[in-house]
């Protein structure tokens, strides 16, 4: 590890990427980015304020208002801490439209940027080997079948008391990401210079040992 390195984890929703970020950050003693939250915080903010996710303009003038903070793994919108606000279905489908519109991307990307400044991060998110950190030092794309990530989409909210289908989970992540990838600007997509891990057979032990693996042999 050099100082300034900055690992990338993209991939689609539920493939274990929270995890997976979560405890490689613990272990390298990383600060643990999590991008998602915060295209989650902007759909909350819109929602609270009354602000349509189609509008271009009343969105950036609610970034403008918007001072986003992390404490450990809490974020804070202005000041409130909206963590578990914003782990709900309706805002799984808000943040992804709010993903789409250019002014939010080009606002969280340059707030990305700024706390990757210090190196040293696990960052996690859709486009953070392609797009916002393209000389990351490691780009791992986390994927798993779509079967797979619903299951566990399904028990992490049952763990958070929400009653869902199955069915109704896995046409939800079918849908989140088609819009991902099919998006114009910032696309899901694995970085040419990525390593591909594939969890839907493996342990959260087993990812941990193939990314170790992988930053070992890069090094
Ligand atoms: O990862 P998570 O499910 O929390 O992300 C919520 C939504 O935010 C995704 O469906 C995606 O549309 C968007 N997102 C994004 N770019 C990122 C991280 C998340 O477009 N880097």
């Amino acid at each position: 590890m050099n100082g300034y390195d900055i690992i990338a984890i993209d991939g689609p929703a539920g493939a274990g990427k929270s995890t997976i970020s979560k405890e490689l950050a613990r272990r390298l003693g990383y600060l643990y980015l999590d991008t998602g939250a915060m295209y989650r915080a902007v759909a909350w903010a819109a929602r609270h304020n009354g602000v349509d996710v189609g509008e271009e303009k009343a969105l950036l003038g609610l970034c403008n208002k918007l001072r986003l903070e992390f404490q450990g793994n809490h974020i804070l919108v202005n000041g409130k801490d909206v963590s578990s606000l914003i782990r709900t279905p309706e805002i799984d489908r808000l943040s992804s439209a709010v993903s789409r519109v250019a002014v939010v991307r080009k606002y969280l990307t340059g707030i990305q940027r700024e706390l990757g400044r210090q190196g040293n991060i696990v960052a996690e998110g859709r486009d953070m080997g392609t797009v916002v950190f393209p000389q990351a030092t490691h780009k791992i794309f986390l994927t798993a079948s779509p079967e797979e990530r619903a299951r566990r989409r399904k028990r992490q909210l049952e763990d958070q008391g929400e009653k869902v289908k199955y069915e109704e989970v896995l046409a939800q992540i079918e849908v989140r990401d088609r819009a991902d990838s099919t998006r114009s600007i910032a696309p899901l997509r694995a970085a040419p210079d990525c390593i591909i891990i594939d969890s839907s057979n493996l342990t959260i032990e087993e990812v941990l040992k193939k990314i170790g693996n992988f930053i070992q042999i890069k090094k």
